[in-house]
C-alpha cells in the first residue's frame, strides 16, 4: 500500500536503518522510543492490525514472535526480561494502521500501562 508508512520503510522508501530484514519482516527502531531499546517488528505484506490477522497468517505471525525473541537476545534482555506490544485500533492506541509488534526493554516497567 503506496501511502502506508511502514509499507514505506519496509520497502526502504525512507532509508530506515533495519536492525533486521529477511522476506517477511523488516525491524528497525521506533522514532519515539519509550524505552533504552524500542524495537518494531514489522511484517512486508500489509495486514491493518492484529484484528485483521487471520489462520493463514499464523506462521508470519510466528515469525514476527521468533523475530523479536532473536533480536531481544542479540540486545542482551532475554535474562533481564523485555515486554511485547500489540496496540490494535483505536482503544488500543495504535497509531500507524499497518500491524506492528514493539519490542521494549532495557528498564523495568510499570503495569498496567496506562
Ligand atoms: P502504535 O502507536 O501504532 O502502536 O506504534 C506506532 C509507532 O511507530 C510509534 O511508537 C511511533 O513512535 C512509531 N513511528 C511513527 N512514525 C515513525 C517513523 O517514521 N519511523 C519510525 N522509526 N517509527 C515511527
Ligand atoms: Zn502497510
Amino acid at each position: 500500500v503506496i501511502d502506508c508508512l511502514f509499507c514505506r520503510i519496509a520497502a526502504g522508501e525512507l532509508n530506515t536503518h533495519l536492525a533486521h530484514q529477511d522476506e517477511q519482516v523488516v525491524a528497525f527502531a521506533d522514532i519515539n522510543p519509550q524505552a533504552p531499546t524500542h524495537l518494531l517488528i514489522v511484517p512486508r505484506l500489509h495486514i491493518e492490525s492484529a484484528a485483521h490477522l487471520s489462520a493463514a497468517d499464523d506462521g508470519l505471525w510466528a515469525h514476527m514472535l521468533h523475530t523479536a525473541q532473536s533480536l531481544a537476545g542479540a540486545a542482551s534482555l532475554d535474562t533481564a526480561g523485555y515486554r511485547l506490544v500489540v496496540n490494535t485500533g483505536d482503544h488500543g492506541g495504535q497509531t500507524v494502521p499497518h500491524l506492528h509488534l514493539h519490542l521494549l526493554g532495557g528498564r523495568a516497567m510499570g503495569w498496567p500501562p496506562g
